[in-house]
């Protein structure tokens, strides 16, 4: 085995990354659901220690509120997977949407104030794919971009060909706008940004940006990923606290975070949502979330937006 150049390549560069200290090893936990947050060592053969059943305490998931073994999430799916089995059976163009889809889509814009929601496999196929998609409709788009946007974001706006990507310095507005300012004036701008940073927790000023996109005819896209069911009235998000919500044009967000299931989703306009539907790559060339996901998801974002607790 292993004759192809590639493989030499493979055994250096994972050499490499040992040395420097990266190489990373998984620990299979099983996550106890009656114990939140107690996980159990598993039994996997790849497991670094010994299978012995020893429990572990877990900070650091971002199963944030525990929503994911919360009794009536799990019932949700559990009766979903009785009713519609375990699959989606289809893409959602073609046989994989349900009345759990749709009304899981109403919920989200509901939530934040929005015509149209859009779900996706996960939060980062949303901002990829969404990204992506509007910055390939017309020629000449502009995509401005905090240093520290997520990957997934990174990924939709390299993805684009034809857009140019300009990097402001993370949460400088006044970086932001010498840039803004310095692009040419009918060119089609996008702002993307986030709401609560992934990788320091910090949080940006959402009604400044907005006010900035106004003044240089942007438009703007906000990652609320670590945001939607942690901040604001009924875990809406930062955007929905500070009362600026209907000045964002496209909110994206995650069902796998504080709402402790999987899935992501973008919403704004009917007609952006739309054109997504109709033209994203990686919304319509894949299978749909299954049912059971998509009911879990809608109950805890029910749940969430119900209960103060
Ligand atoms: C985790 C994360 C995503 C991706 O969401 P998933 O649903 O886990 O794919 C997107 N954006 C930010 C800022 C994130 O931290």
């Amino acid at each position: 085995m292993g004759g192809h150049p590639f493989y030499r390549f493979c055994r250096s560069a994972l050499e490499d990354i040992r040395k420097q200290g990266r190489y990373r090893q998984f620990t299979p936990l099983a996550r106890q659901a009656d114990r939140f947050p107690v996980y159990e060592q598993g039994g996997d053969v790849q497991a670094v220690a010994a299978a012995d059943g020893r429990e572990v305490v877990v900070w650091s998931a971002n199963d944030y509120l525990g929503m994911g073994v919360e009794p009536a999430v799990v019932e949700a799916a559990i009766a979903a997977i009785r009713e519609h089995g375990a699959g989606a059976g289809g893409t959602r163009n073609i046989a994989g949407t349900s009345p759990l889809h749709a009304a899981l889509e109403a919920e989200l814009a509901d939530l934040h104030g929005k015509e149209a929601g859009l779900l996706f496999v996960s939060g980062y196929v949303s901002n990829q794919a969404s990204l992506q998609a509007i910055l390939t409709s017309m020629p000449g788009w502009i995509c401005f971009s905090d240093r520290q946007n997520h990957a997934s974001m990174i990924a939709g706006i390299k993805g684009a060909r034809g857009a140019s990507c300009v990097i402001f310095e993370h949460n400088d507005l006044a970086d932001l706008e010498a840039k803004l300012a310095a692009a040419p004036k009918d060119a089609p701008k996008l702002i993307a940004f986030e709401s609560v940073y992934s990788m320091d927790g910090d949080i940006s000023d959402i009604a400044a940006t907005c006010a900035l996109a106004r003044k240089y005819g942007a438009m703007t896209y906000l990652d609320e990923v670590h945001a939607v069911g942690l901040y604001g009235p009924e875990g809406a998000g930062v955007a929905r606290r500070d009362g600026v919500a209907d000045q964002v044009d496209i909110i994206e967000g995650t069902l796998a975070k504080g709402f402790g299931v999987h899935g992501g989703y973008v919403t704004g306009s009917a007609e952006l949502i739309d054109y997504l539907r109709s033209v994203a790559s990686g919304f319509i060339f894949t299978t749909a979330l299954p049912p059971s996901v998509v009911a879990a998801a809608l109950a805890s974002v029910r749940l969430v937006r119900r209960e103060s607790w």
